[in-house]
């Protein structure tokens, strides 16, 4: 018996050791696979930076693309080496995932409620979305004139984030909005950013300078105790990437303020217009 037992210990063990040299081969070719597939991976990964320079709304956040690829950088630079050209390949990865710089002359405009719904309505039927519809376009056309690239964005379902707002990089982003229609007595606009910005102070300085610039154009005071967390928390603050500084205004009450929203769109979008180049021109506002 006692022999038999050895027997079986004996087999016992070599099964353990077959299994230990089996995983090492099977990890060993899964390390190899992930090496080749890194490299072959190159492709897509190079390409993506011509996107990125284009589109100004990139589906996958630049600095997640950039986090995994630095292990995956080192293992073809030095794993591949004898059947690729692993410094080549190393250098184009490495401009690839790096965040490209942020064109100084993009401008993203939300035309509030658009397409996602009508914002607030009058009983006779004007809805804000019209008016932030038509003033946006007009803000858009201003800006182009004066050289600027200007994105119109849409509004979508705030608890579903999506492109192209998120991740949105811009030199500047502003959402166009009207205040609501069941508020008598109740005249002016107001300009907010989101509370928890990254970058306050640039956030602030577009902030005042649509507060400057738009009263000038359009005379309406400021009715800043409106200001409600609808505003300061908007949720495209918290789509849009971190450094694209932005703001929302509302333009107006569109009971009392409804003769300036209805006939002063002009001077309404020259003042976001020149709000904003107020705070890419480097002015204080
Ligand atoms: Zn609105």
């Amino acid at each position: 018996m006692q022999g038999r037992q050895r027997v079986l210990v004996e087999i016992g063990l070599f099964a353990v050791l077959a299994t230990a040299v089996a995983t090492l081969f099977v990890l060993t070719g899964l390390r190899g696979a992930g090496l080749a597939r890194s490299a072959g991976g190159a492709g897509p990964r190079v390409a993506a930076p011509a996107r990125l320079a284009e589109d100004p709304a990139p589906v996958v956040p630049a600095g997640a693309a950039a986090a995994p690829t630095g292990p995956d950088l080192a293992g073809s630079a030095t794993g591949v080496g004898p059947t690729s050209t692993p410094g080549a390949r190393a250098t184009a990865e490495a401009t690839a995932t790096a965040t490209p710089p942020v064109d100084p002359r993009r401008v993203g405009i939300i035309a509030g409620h658009s397409p996602y719904d009508t914002g607030a309505v009058c009983p006779d039927g004007r809805r804000e979305v019209d008016v932030t519809v038509d003033v946006a376009a007009r803000v858009q056309a201003l800006l182009e004139y004066r050289g600027f690239s200007v994105d119109i964005l849409p509004e979508h379902d705030p608890d579903i984030p999506e492109p192209p707002l998120q991740n949105y990089r811009g030199a500047a982003l502003v959402s166009i909005h009207a205040d609501s229609c069941d508020i008598a007595g109740a005249s002016g606009f107001k300009v907010a950013s989101w509370r928890y910005s990254s970058t306050p102070e640039l956030d602030q300085r577009l902030v005042d300078c649509l507060y400057d610039r738009y009263a000038a154009a359009t005379l309406l005071p400021r009715h800043d105790e409106s200001i409600t967390i609808d505003m300061w928390n908007y949720y495209a603050f918290r789509e849009i990437a971190v450094d694209t500084p932005a703001a929302i205004i509302e333009l107006g009450f569109l009971l009392d303020d409804r003769a300036a929203l209805d006939d002063l769109r002009y001077e309404m979008a020259l003042g976001v217009a020149d709000g904003i180049g107020c705070f890419l021109g480097g002015a204080e506002g």
